[in-house]
């Protein structure tokens, strides 16, 4: 059977180049980074070449950048990590994956306060409405760059001049956005960003932070001295590496990924909407990640539409992964104010750079019958159909 994999918001496949960068150093350089023998010498100038690749993404200094172990201890590390005196009140917005949303609901239950803007029907937020949040004790202004679920890629640069004009320390996850759209933190106005190695071709377990010259931090993890005292414990060092090359070859790549995935996901698109009717897009038309397509599929369940694509090999998700397994409709969704009937017939096709146009043709082929006869079954496709007097 034809396997098909657009789940690439959840997790992407290793790219082949990446797995052999790590190879040495999951075998021979074994060496531990912090060593002063040269087991460790000939490791630290590997940890720092990668550091200078991922720095390079981001249009950063290496010495700004600290690896952690994924997106979320990153995440978590900027909210939990930034201080400042008699500053405790964040603002973020209804949409922030949820390990920002969970970290801000902890931190209100240590005496911050938390204020979460809204955002239109297209997922976007106010830069206004966040200026008008902006009290004497705000401390940070965390938004994300590429919304994880609808792609929606918010105003960052407005919302980063706004934070620098009233001296407000401003983090963006970009965990779905680096190496799919330009992320140069200068551009961006960001103090703070975060990303993770497995959402663009590189390994799971290796994340980083940036930290801009002179924000003041606390490490969330106490002990040694690895990355300038900032995250203590021994460097994951095949992950660094291919980190490395992940960005490396994002970068290399992307201007004409950008191009590529765009035209593909649009024919995907295009394709949803000639064959099946009563199906609406979720998400800023134009202004979305090249790799993000969400759709809700009217008078059907997402999740049978799951099940019945994996059946045929196709993976897709429906809202975050983070929140599936549970029925619980999408906190994104419904906070773009989208109905709950609808928002249980959403599903999100995610692409990457492994993926073809054929790919996609596939999709076209298996999709639309499927939605047929899941509507066929549907006791509110049959209330539909009475009332359109068929
Ligand atoms: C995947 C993701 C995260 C979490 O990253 P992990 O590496 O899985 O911890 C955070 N934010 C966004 C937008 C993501 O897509």
């Amino acid at each position: 059977m034809k396997k098909v994999y657009l789940d690439n918001n959840a997790t992407t496949p290793l790219d082949p180049e990446v797995l052999e960068a790590m190879m040495p150093f999951l075998k021979e350089d074994f060496g531990n980074p912090s060593s002063v023998h040269q087991f460790g010498r000939t490791i630290r100038v590997k940890v720092e070449e990668a550091r200078e690749k991922v720095a390079e993404i981001l249009g950063a200094d290496p010495l700004e950048i600290v690896f952690t172990s994924c997106g979320s201890e990153s995440n978590n590390m900027a909210l939990k990590g930034i201080y400042k005196k008699n500053c405790n009140h964040i603002i973020t917005s209804q949409i922030e994956h949820p390990c920002i949303i969970e970290t801000c609901q902890f931190l209100e239950t240590h005496g911050y306060e938390v204020t979460y803007v809204s955002v239109d029907k297209y997922g976007t937020v106010n830069p206004q409405e966040i200026e008008e949040s902006i009290k004497e004790n705000t401390l940070l202004i965390t938004i994300m760059h590429g919304n994880n679920e609808i792609g929606t890629i918010q105003p960052i640069k407005e919302i980063g001049e706004i934070a620098k004009r009233h001296g407000v320390y401003f983090h963006t996850d970009a965990v779905q956005s680096v190496g799919k759209v330009p992320t140069k933190v200068d551009d961006l106005g960001v103090n703070l960003l975060s990303l993770a190695g497995h959402k663009l071709h590189g390994p799971k377990g290796i994340g980083a932070i940036y930290i801009r010259k002179k924000t003041r931090m606390h490490p969330l993890i106490s002990g040694g001295h690895q990355e300038r005292k900032r995250r203590a414990g021994t460097e994951n060092v095949p992950g660094i590496i291919g980190f490395g090359k992940a960005c490396e070859i994002a970068q290399r790549e992307m201007e004409n990924e950008l191009k590529r995935l765009t035209s593909i996901r649009e024919s995907l698109f295009k394709g949803i909407m000639e064959k099946i009717p009563h199906v609406q897009l979720n998400g800023h038309p134009t202004n979305r990640l090249p790799t993000t397509l969400n759709m809700s599929f009217k008078y059907v369940e997402g999740e049978s539409l799951l099940i019945n694509l994996d059946l045929k090999g196709v993976a897709v998700s429906t809202g975050s992964a983070c929140s599936s397994g549970s029925l619980e409709p999408s906190h994104v969704l419904l906070a773009m104010k989208i109905p709950p009937e609808i928002i249980h017939g959403s599903l999100r096709f995610s692409l990457g750079r492994f993926n073809k146009e054929e790919d996609i043709d596939y999709v076209l082929e298996v999709l639309p019958p499927i939605v047929e006869k899941m509507r066929e079954m549907s006791p509110l496709w049959e209330e539909k159909k009475t009332v359109m007097g068929k």
